[in-house]
């Protein structure tokens, strides 16, 4: 099981060291190796010594895929890489939404983390009126198809399947929806990349993942992991994620 935690504009520096410091203290070595935290990048430099310390994975939310140059406000991968961050979001649908991120951008930034040995973990889903209209299969088969056009299949990476109606509304995907949707792109990744990464790459679901409803979606085929806004916030509730999840 993956617990990954998409911390968004929460949690300023010293907030944040102090979470994980709690983490540290709380939970296992051999859980912390399957906990991915995705902070603010305000808040690396503070966060650089506990990661280089502890099991626990990290990343950035978001990067520009240039290796350098004048791009004012951008996030640069060389930079995390110095820093030793293993992932990077990509395709989040509030990047999508608000910052016009497409299918394609999106390939260019996974195949340009997967330059730099960073890997990606790649956000799909479908918004309501697709689902409501039957197109969720064929929205996440553009989506994996367009964003995945570029991938290296020699390096690892992951899937994070969010249908858009579930992010922070607190209404989750039934067990039913979300094993629909991850054995979709399963055999996405099978019939066009190869069974081999199809069977070993993870597949995350996220929307609302709470500590009340993570042990019915954990338990669902093709679900290896969490993606965890709003809950990954609450050190409570997301030590409870994982403790009710963990086998
Ligand atoms: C997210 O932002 O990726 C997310 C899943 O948020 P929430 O858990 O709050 O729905």
């Amino acid at each position: 099981m993956i617990w990954a935690a998409n911390w968004k504009m929460n949690l300023a520096p010293k907030e944040s060291l102090a979470f994980l410091q709690t983490i540290n203290a709380k939970i296992d070595d051999s859980l912390q190796k399957q906990i991915i935290v995705f902070p603010q990048n305000y808040s690396l430099g503070l966060l650089e010594n506990i990661f280089t310390h502890s099991p626990m994975q990290w990343g950035a939310q978001n990067i520009h895929p240039e290796n350098d140059g004048a791009f004012t406000g951008e996030n640069s991968v060389e930079q995390l890489v110095k820093m030793g961050a293993q992932w990077v979001l990509v395709g989040h649908s509030e990047r999508r939404k608000f910052f016009q991120e497409t299918n394609e951008s999106c390939s260019v930034k996974i195949a340009f983390l997967q330059s730099k040995q960073i890997k990606p973990m790649y956000c799909v889903g479908e918004n309501i009126a697709e689902r409501e209209a039957g197109k969720t299969d064929l929205v996440l088969e553009e989506q994996l198809k367009v964003g995945l056009s570029k991938i290296d299949p020699q390096q690892s990476f992951s899937i994070a399947y969010e249908p858009v109606w579930a992010i922070g509304t607190g209404q989750v995907a039934s067990p039913e929806q979300v094993e629909e949707a991850h054995l979709c792109i399963r055999r996405f990744l099978a019939d066009n990349i190869s069974k081999e990464l199809a069977a070993n790459t993870p597949i995350l679901y996220g929307g609302s993942v709470k500590a009340k409803n993570c042990e019915d979606l954990a338990k669902v085929n093709h679900v290896d992991g969490f993606l965890i806004g709003g809950a990954s916030l609450d050190i409570d509730e997301f030590c409870q994620i994982i403790e009710q999840t963990k086998n």
